[in-house]
Formats: C-alpha cells, structure tokens, sequence
C-alpha cells in the first residue's frame, strides 16, 4: 500500500488544475437544485466539457489514484460534480466496465462519458431494501427477450434517465434467494414503464416510483449470466460505497472550512467547546480522506474494484455528515438559513445518507461479520 502521489499523478494534478482555471469562469449558472431536468442539461453539458477535454474516462477507465486527484481538483476549484448522472458514472458504467462484455461496453460507456445518457438505479422494492435479495419484480423469458413485471420505489433520477439498472428475478424456485437473480439494463422508453415522482422533504421530485408491466427488455442486455445478478450486484454495490461517495468528503471538508470562517466571525470561535467541535469534525474528515486512499490503493492492487472497506467509509461519512450540519446549526443559530438555499438543501439532504446505499446497521452488520469475522446474525 503507497499513500504518496507519484510525480506523474502530481503532473496530471496540475494539468488538470490549468484546465479548470480556464474553463469554468465560462460555466453558465448552476441551474435551480430542484428542478431536475434543467440539472440534467447542466450536468450532462459539464460532462461533455470534460469529454472533450480527455478527463471524462477518470470514474472508470484512469487509475483509482487518478479518480481521487480528479475529485480533489474539481471541488477545490468549485466545479460541478457527476450529478444527475451519478448512477451512469459511478455504479452502472464500472460495473459495466467491469463485468460487461466488449459489446455491450462499447454500446452503453461512452454515451455516459460524453454526457448523452443518464441511468438511474432500479434496486429497491417495497419490502426488499435492506433484504435486497428478497426482490419480487419477476422477468421471464420469451424469445429473445426477458419480459418484466413489477415495482421498484426509491428510484433516483427515473425522471430524467435514460436507462436503468434493474434487478430482476428470473428464477422463483431457486435454492437460495440469492440465487436466481439477474442485473439487466433496461431502457426507460420501453413500453409498459410508469415513472411516478416522489416527493421529499426538501420539496424535490429526486426520486421516484416506478411499475413495470410486460416490458420487454432484450437478453442482449443481461450483463453477466441469468441467475448470476446477485454477484454482479455485489460489484455495483462495492463501487456504490467504496467510491460513489468519495468527491462529497472533499465537499464536506469544504463546508467545514466555510463553517469556522462564519464562526469567526461572529465570535463563536470564541469557545472552546466550539472550536472542539469543529476540530474534531476536521479530523473526522481527514480520517475518512485518508480511508479513501487507502480502499483505493487496495482496490488499485487487487484489480480495481473496491473491498468490503467501503462500508466502514459509508458507515463513517454519512454520520460524519450529519454532524457536520448539526455542528452548523449549533455553531451559528439562525444564522446557518442565511448561509443560502443549496446550504439548507444539503442539510435536509444530509438526513438521507444514514438510508441511502444501504443503511448505517446494514453497513455495521457487514463490518461485523466481513471484516471483523463475527458470526452471523439470524
Ligand atoms: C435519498 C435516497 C436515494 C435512494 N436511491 C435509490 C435508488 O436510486 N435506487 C434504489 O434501488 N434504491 C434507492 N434508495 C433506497 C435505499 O437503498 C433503501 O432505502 C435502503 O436500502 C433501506 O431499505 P428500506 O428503505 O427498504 O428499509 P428497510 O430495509 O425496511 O429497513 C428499515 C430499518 O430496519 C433496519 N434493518 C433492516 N434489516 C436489518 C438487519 N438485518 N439488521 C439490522 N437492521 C436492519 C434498517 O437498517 C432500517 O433502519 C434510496 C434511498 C434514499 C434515502
């Protein structure tokens, strides 16, 4: 394991350093956080940017280290992040990259990287989130296609996406449940598809419900074998917590540094309970940063997909987090509302990342019998 940037990553560091100081001075406004198909615009065209540029293929292609120094770049110069497409770029298009065959990588990644396609996550169930093997949404074969019938809830994005990746059973009587189980991509202009937004607490339309009923969706699209979904879902779900979450660390040590500078001026930084807090919210920050390098430099060493180590990353952030945005209303009273409207929205959307990806006791539960050995639960 080697923590240190080599002088060629240092090099690519500062080219890239170049190219944003150049280019986003001529980024249009960010357009309304709530309003998702102008963010599908606006993301997608920053996609297109970096395409062109040569830094689209970082989520995937380039070496985890190289993803990092992209992420640590992009948010110190204020760039916009993946956005409405962070299914496409960081879980669909590596499990792809990884579990797909040429074909099919060479049909579904490059629309991702140039910014004309955006995916979303079709997992979750009523009554299989946690218990994701315990789906219900059945798919069975007809010719050359699977036919599709069911309900996914939760699902991010299906307003604006293009494609999902749906988790299908295609074999009720298997032995074990895990069994049985296929990861298909399937387009979201088929027939049969109702999106039905949902709305949260923010007032966004962020995710949705969806039905499906007969769609047809082409064997073609089966990424790994039939019955064989649950192992290429283990390797979407290791991409989803070992690095999906990465680049918001960086945004959180951002905010951190936005939050003592607010503090400082208004004389809360006075106190030493404040400043203990914060300095120990620093320190949780740099810690997670540090667990990052690391799940990276394993998975660099191991053949690039992440370990069982992001669930003690996704377990620490979210909290973390949270923290973070109580700290805030603690440290500055009202005045955290005056910090802006995006401010307020990530503090109400910081409330979903203890669920979203599995959540906290999932993750504890996976440490446990993982990485640690415990045994089993019932
Ligand atoms: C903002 C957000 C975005 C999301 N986006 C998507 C998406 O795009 N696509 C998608 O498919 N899903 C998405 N989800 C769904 C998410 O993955 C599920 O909500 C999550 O997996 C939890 O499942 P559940 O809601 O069914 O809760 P349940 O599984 O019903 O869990 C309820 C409670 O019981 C606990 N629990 C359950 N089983 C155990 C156990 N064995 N041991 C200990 N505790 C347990 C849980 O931790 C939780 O506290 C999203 C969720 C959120 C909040």
């Amino acid at each position: 394991m080697d923590l240190a940037y080599t002088e060629e990553e240092e090099a690519f560091r500062a080219r890239l350093r170049d190219w944003l100081a150049g280019v986003l001075p001529k980024l249009p406004p960010k357009p309304d956080p709530l309003d998702w198909p102008a963010r599908r615009a606006y993301d997608c065209g920053w996609q297109r940017a970096l395409y062109e540029a040569g830094y689209a293929e970082v989520h995937w292609d380039a070496s985890p280290t190289r993803r990092l120094i992209f992420l640590e770049e992009t948010e110190r110069a204020g760039a916009p992040y993946v956005g409405a497409n962070f299914v496409g770029l960081l879980h669909a298009g590596p499990t792809i990259a990884a579990e797909g065959t040429a074909e099919q990588r060479e049909r579904w990644l490059p629309p991702v990287l140039r910014g004309d396609e955006v995916w979303c996550q079709g997992f979750s169930e009523p009554e299989a989130g946690s218990d994701l093997a315990s789906l219900r949404t059945r798919a069975v074969r007809d010719g050359d296609a699977y036919v599709v019938t069911g309900s996914k809830i939760w699902t991010s994005h299906a307003e604006v996406a293009d494609w999902c990746e749906l988790l299908v059973r295609t074999d009720a009587g298997a032995a074990s449940k895990h069994r049985g189980i296929t990861w298909l991509a399937m387009p979201m202009d088929a027939p049969g598809i109702t999106v039905r937004p949902l709305r949260t607490l923010a007032g966004s339309t962020e995710f949705a419900e969806m039905f499906l009923d007969e769609v047809r969706v082409p064997v073609e699209n089966r990424v790994g074998e039939e019955n064989d979904g649950w192992r290429v879902t283990m390797v979407t779900l290791s991409f989803e917590r070992g690095t999906a979450f990465v680049g918001e660390v960086v945004a959180c040590r951002r905010v951190l540094g936005q939050l003592a500078h607010e503090a400082r001026k208004n004389g809360r930084w006075d106190d030493p309970a404040v400043r203990r807090r914060l300095g120990r919210l620093s320190a949780e920050f740099r810690a997670l940063w540090r667990l990052t390098q690391w799940n990276v430099s394993e998975a660099e060493a191991t053949g690039g997909v992440p370990g069982t180590g992001g669930s003690v990353f996704k377990l620490h952030y979210s909290h973390a987090r949270q923290e973070l945005y109580d700290a805030a209303a603690a440290v500055l009273g009202p005045d955290a509302l005056d910090l802006g409207r995006e401010w307020n929205l990530d503090r109400l959307s910081s409330l979903s990342y203890t669920i979203a990806a599995g959540t906290s006791q999932i993750q504890r539960n996976i440490v446990a019998e993982r990485i640690l050995g415990l045994p089993k639960g019932r």
